[in-house]
């Protein structure tokens, strides 16, 4: 029989990874909580319609990024490609935007069928904020203050803000007039995927990735001039408050976002040490959505990052060091294997945030200590028969000098608090 496997594009993250995993996990929810923002949890498969009417009919996601199938009951269903769409679902299903704002976060799991390849999966993972309820460039601040805040924890450097506005949706249809009128004239020289997005998804011909392609957009009328007032006071006031608390950018004008329901502030987080894949956040501002699916017209906006492409840029600056698993490891023999279970439950009672591994599956002193060795704890403690027959423990240092000692075992636990201190 063939050997099973793992899904092309899906990963198991194993410990010699988890570790980090949960380290950025760990610093993420902590700004989160710094901003006051509530964590949201929402299914991972949703009602197909829904992607289809959030993100747009004409983006990649919904064209040829999906993972849809019928269920048993003949319902067309789409494991989420993004986190968005759920997030607002919940928020009009359960009536948290009545009268309210909002100030939300998510995580999980992310599925495109997409070409597999370093820093794109096919199911990836993502930490995501929504804001609903603000209009001004307050929080379009705050939101890119938190994603500042959150490489500064991890001590990610090498990250640059770009920034661009689309303006409003009745804007950006002017403006899309003129920039097809633009690009028919030079249509003979545009690739299959600008020819078809000219007629679907002009604006997306802006990001392409093709030189020749970029050469003909350079020379395109700009989207700014076709801002009126509020759209350019909106951003300039966002500018002036980056300005103001340090954080340097772009404005890039060609940045227009994959997915159609951006308006005014958009943004991404990219860096040049991941190679072609460096965008680690991306984001913006989504005031019709909520009414697009169904709700009061509530604004919007959020981000989502990458946490691959985070844990990768991390790796890539090798700074952090694999964490010990123990700062104590029980070597025990024979019959006191289960004694020592028990030793080991009241210790971990006593001491919380201790971490002691007791050792299982028998086999000699020698082995047992290389094993404890390899944990990377401190110290030992040694239980074997005769210990437990007269009621001590010994304690033997690992990493630094001194003696074996051998201790009452009821003395542990307050011994080792000391010690360990
Ligand atoms: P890209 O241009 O790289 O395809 P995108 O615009 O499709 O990105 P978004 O939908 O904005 O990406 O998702 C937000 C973030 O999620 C991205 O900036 C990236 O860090 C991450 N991301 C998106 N798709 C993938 C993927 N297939 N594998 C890993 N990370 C991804
Ligand atoms: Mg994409």
């Amino acid at each position: 029989m063939g050997k099973i496997q793992a899904i092309r594009g899906m990963h198991d993250i194993l410990p010699e990874e988890s570790w980090l995993w949960r380290h950025v996990e760990e610093a993420m929810q902590d700004v989160f909580d710094a901003f006051g923002y509530q964590e949201i949890r929402t299914p991972v498969l949703e009602q197909s319609q829904l992607f289809m009417r959030a993100i747009g009919e004409v983006t990649d996601i919904v064209e040829k990024e999906m993972y849809t199938f019928e269920d048993r009951n003949g319902d067309s269903l789409t494991l989420r490609p993004e986190g968005t769409a759920g997030v607002v679902r919940a928020c009009i299903e359960n009536g948290l935007l009545h009268n309210q704002t909002q100030r939300l976060w998510y995580r999980g799991a992310m599925f495109r069928h997409e070409r597999p390849q370093k820093g794109r999966y096919r199911q990836f993972h993502q930490f995501g904020v929504e804001a609903f309820g603000f209009e001004g460039p307050d929080v379009d601040l705050e939101i890119l203050l938190m994603s500042a805040a959150i490489w500064k924890a991890l001590g990610l450097s090498d990250v640059e803000l770009q920034l661009n506005t689309l303006g409003t949706p009745e804007e950006r249809a002017r403006y899309r007039d003129r920039l097809v009128d633009y690009l028919l004239q030079h249509h003979d020289a545009l690739d299959e995927d600008s020819k078809r997005r000219l007629h679907t998804n002009p604006l997306r011909v802006l990001d392409s990735k093709n030189p020749d392609i970029q050469a003909i957009v350079a020379e395109a009328p700009a989207l700014m001039e076709y801002l009126g007032d509020e759209s350019l006071a909106h951003f300039e006031r966002l500018r002036a408050g980056l300005d103001n608390a340090g954080i340097p950018y772009v404005v890039n004008e060609r940045l227009v976002r994959g997915l159609d329901y951006y308006v005014r502030t958009v943004f991404e987080w990219v860096t040049d040490r991941l190679g072609a894949q460096g965008t680690i956040c991306a984001g913006g501002r989504y005031d019709g959505l909520v009414e697009q699916l169904g709700g009061k017209p509530v604004c919007g906006i959020g981000f989502g990052m990458g946490i691959e492409r985070v844990i990768a840029l991390l790796q890539e600056q090798g700074s952090l060091e694999t964490p010990e698993i123990a700062d104590l490891y029980l070597v025990t023999t024979g019959n006191a294997a289960i004694d020592a279970q028990c030793i080991a439950t009241r210790l971990r009672e006593a001491l919380p945030g201790l971490r002691l591994l007791v050792h299982c599956g028998g086999g000699g002193f020698k082995s047992q200590f290389k094993k404890a060795d390899r944990s990377g704890a401190r110290f030992a403690l040694i239980l074997g028969e005769d210990e437990r027959d007269k009621g001590v423990i010994a304690l033997k240092p690992l990493r630094e000098g001194g003696e074996q000692q051998e201790l009452p075992i009821e003395q542990l636990p307050h011994y080792m608090k000391g010690v360990l201190e």
